[in-house]
């Protein structure tokens, strides 16, 4: 698989301060990977890097295996500041200046203020427009020229209950037309309804990094393991005590059925003869260290 975007080790201080250590990751094509973490965890400093905004003091990134984020500059779409609209231009006007200073498509800006349900409003002031629409219009901007890669940084932030569904979906529909999509999200929410895979980060460090369903798993698994891992998987099932059961060599990785314990398993699987090497209960890791995190 091409790697989209591949980051090693880096790292970026401001004076005595650092904001970004060691970070590693991986982002594949048609990933919505969050980066997730409180205030101050080094989200804006990640993004600004990769798009270069700012260089990094050590480590690297290459986009699609280049080292240049220049000539990515068509490919990558990126919100991470607020563009400065002219406050007393209409919206075409505005999405006209954008592309122009961009190097977009000029003929492209009635798709995207459609995509955004902002064609109906193209010919109004920038400073008439509520806040969400706002956020929708700056959201046309990376739009324009249907980059296939997109850089958010909290595109929920300051956005009412109604504008923050609104910008979910927008996310969703442009996942759908499987494009890479990288977030930074302070909201733990946001990153499990709308990311495939997610790293935290702490600290400017990342603590946990994977799939969003296996680090944000409803019910924590229980792991076990034995010899006989493949009768004891048929036996489980049979007698109905688990909702999903994964084998993994002499592992099994089990989410039990309401009411059920670990220790139930281990009575299960010693009344079937089978005698377990190793059971324990995996937390989930992402929403548990995340929680722990922000307390
Ligand atoms: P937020 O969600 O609050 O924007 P963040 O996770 O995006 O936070 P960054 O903005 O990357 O975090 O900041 C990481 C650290 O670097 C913080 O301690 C911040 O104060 C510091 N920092 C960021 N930019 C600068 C700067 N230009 N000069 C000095 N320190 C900075």
């Amino acid at each position: 698989m091409e790697k989209v975007l591949d980051i090693q080790n880096l790292s970026k201080n401001y004076g005595g301060i650092t904001a970004v250590k060691n970070l590693s990751l991986e982002v594949g094509p048609g990933h919505v990977f969050g980066i997730l973490g409180p205030n101050g965890s080094g989200k804006t400093t990640t993004l600004a890097v990769i798009t270069g905004v700012i260089a990094p003091d050590a480590g690297s990134f290459r986009w699609f295996g280049r080292e240049h984020y220049a000539g990515m500059r068509k490919t990558i779409g990126s919100l991470i500041e607020v563009p400065n609209f002219y406050h007393y231009l209409d919206l075409v006007r505005n999405l006209s200046i954008v592309a122009r200073i961009k190097n977009k498509p000029l003929n492209d800006i009635e798709r995207v203020l459609r995509l955004m349900n902002l064609w109906d409003r193209r010919k109004s002031r920038f400073d008439t427009l509520s806040l969400g629409m706002k956020q929708r219009l700056a959201f046309s901007a990376v739009l324009l020229g249907d980059p296939s890669v997109l850089v958010l940084d909290e595109p929920a932030n300051g956005l009412d209950p109604e504008g923050i569904a609104e910008m979910r979906d927008i996310i969703l529909q442009e996942k759908k037309k499987q494009k890479t999509i990288i977030l930074a999200s302070h909201i733990l929410d946001e990153v499990e309804k709308v990311c495939t895979h997610v790293t935290i980060l702490k600290n400017g460090q990342s603590i946990a990094q994977g799939r969003v369903h296996e680090l944000l798993a409803a019910d924590d698994p229980v792991i076990v393991s034995c010899g006989e891992s493949g009768r004891l998987q048929e036996e489980i099932v049979r007698a109905g005590l688990s909702e999903s059961i994964e084998k993994n060599g002499k592992e099994l990785i089990i989410i039990l059925k309401k009411g059920m314990e670990a220790k139930d398993i281990n009575e299960f699987a010693f009344s079937k003869g089978i005698v377990l090497d190793h059971l324990e209960t995996r937390k989930k890791s992402l929403e548990s260290q995340f929680l722990e995190l922000v307390k």
